[in-house]
């Protein structure tokens, strides 16, 4: 028999759907083992029944096949649709791919609600929010991070003693939001705070240097030149308190490059008009540009 008896599927209906189809495959095989031929033949309808159904996202299969990425199912297009203008920006060919990578990251994540449910809705805007920041990148997963923990607001940390409105943890492969502060960095879109892509953004650093299949793929020779930059401009922003960067980014390299992060999405244009250098290595180092929309 296949082995897709092993594969995860994340909806009750799909898990319902799949009992129902392997019955009736064990059914079609037991008339007809006695018959090589037949047994061949049923392996062929087999795999083309379960491709049919991944392909058209009845069926969520819980690995992604390379060269076979899972396309995202209607109502979560719906959902990009309606509330990622990162994606209704997109030409139609590049939203099939976003939409693919979308489905990726949930498939390849656990999501966990702390006092709060986890819908569809966070679901998928929170996967969409890691494919933004790595949509020019080769298909990057984050893959040491397999945790999303949320929260309805921020939480208290009976480590530092502090509240937080979100934090990833290596540790814990986990990545944590206000789901609160999260929506609230997508609906003010111009102010540079957005708390997803600067946890993002923390995971994107990290993962880059997490000795893993994911390891060391940003461009390091501009990675290298932005170390430099980066450095000068914290200096800078401590003596300057009207700087493009709040002053939280001269904290220390990992801040400065999520709040550059931030920036570079929601503040495109004044940060390429006041910080050319650092802007420009930031599109060789994310290798997509807000500007011109070119990946
Ligand atoms: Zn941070």
């Amino acid at each position: 028999m296949a082995n897709y008896l092993s594969w995860n599927y994340q909806e009750p209906n799909n898990k319902y759907q799949l009992t129902l189809l392997h019955s009736f495959l064990l059914e079609i095989q037991s008339s007809h083992s006695s018959d090589v031929r037949d047994g061949a033949l049923f392996a062929l309808i087999s795999f083309l029944l379960i491709f049919i159904l991944a392909a058209s996202g009845r069926v969520q299969m819980g690995f992604v096949v390379p060269g076979f990425p899972t396309p995202l199912r209607r109502s979560r297009k719906k959902i990009l649709s309606e509330y990622f203008p990162f994606y209704k920006n997109l030409p139609s060919d590049q939203q099939k791919v976003f939409g693919q990578r979308v489905q990726a990251i949930i498939l390849s994540k656990t999501f966990y609600g702390r006092g709060v449910k986890v819908d569809e809705v966070m679901r998928v805007l929170i996967s969409a929010c890691a494919v933004q920041l790595t949509f020019g990148l080769p298909k990057i997963m984050l893959s040491h991070f397999t945790r999303i923990i949320i929260y309805p607001n921020d939480y208290y940390s009976t480590i530092n003693k502090q509240y937080h409105k979100g934090e990833i943890n290596p540790r814990l492969k986990a990545i944590v939001l206000s789901w609160h502060h999260f929506l609230d960095g997508y609906v003010k879109k111009n102010d540079g705070i957005n708390l997803g892509l600067h946890e993002m953004a923390h995971a994107l650093h990290l993962e880059n240097i997490i000795s893993n299949d994911e390891y060391n793929f940003l461009d390091q020779g501009a990675l290298a030149q932005w170390r430099k930059a980066a450095s000068e401009e914290m200096m800078r922003i401590n003596s300057d308190p009207s700087h493009l960067f709040r002053s939280y980014a001269s904290v220390n390299e990992h801040e400065f490059f999520a709040i550059a992060v931030e920036n570079f999405f929601e503040r495109s244009e004044q940060f390429n008009a006041q910080l050319p250098h650092l802007y420009h290595l930031m599109t060789l180092i994310l290798r997509q540009n807000p500007l011109s929309n070119s990946l």
